[in-house]
């Protein structure tokens, strides 16, 4: 059998309209086109199908976001996180400093509010103590990620051709 899209050989044909024309095409030319013959989808693996479509789209959302991060902010309140974290794990400013391999004085400025972390520093604060010193803005993020998040019937459709 040939697809009459792409032309090549193959063992699966299906009949799609692509811009209004029907044609037999190969499952790649396929998702180019509208499939024919619509089967009723009234089965009862439906919801699985939707729920598994949103996951997926769950998990491009997910991957979205982890390059948003590099749009995070430093939280207002650094300094008291970082001493508090500090204090809970019964750490001195030396300590943590030699954990991170840096002075005491800068652990100081930080918890004082007198030096602003750079990025590779605020990653390694956070790490030693398990707390987190950057964070994306909610007001401006959440309303994009609900966008993403927006799952469409054509959507559904899409993935299920896949
Ligand atoms: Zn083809």
């Amino acid at each position: 059998m040939l697809c009459e899209v792409c032309g090549r050989q193959t063992t699966m044909l299906r009949v799609v309209s692509i811009e209004g024309s029907e044609l037999n095409a190969c499952p790649d030319c396929a998702r180019f086109g509208v499939e024919k013959s619509p089967r009723p989808k009234r089965t009862t693996a439906e919801p699985v199908h939707v729920s598994e479509a949103l996951e997926k789209r769950e998990k491009r959302a997910q991957t979205f976001d982890v390059f948003q991060q590099a749009a995070e902010e430093l939280v207002a309140d650094f300094p008291q996180r970082i001493r508090k974290a500090r204090e809970r794990l019964n750490w001195t400013p030396e300590d943590l400093g030699k954990k991170i391999n840096e002075k005491k004085s800068v652990i100081l400025k930080l918890e004082a509010g007198q030096m602003r972390p750079d990025d590779a520093l605020a990653r390694k604060v956070e790490r030693a103590l398990g707390i987190r010193l950057k964070e994306r803005p909610t007001q401006a993020a959440a309303p994009k990620a609900a966008a993403h998040r927006g799952l469409t019937l054509g959507d559904i459709v899409k993935l299920e051709k896949r």
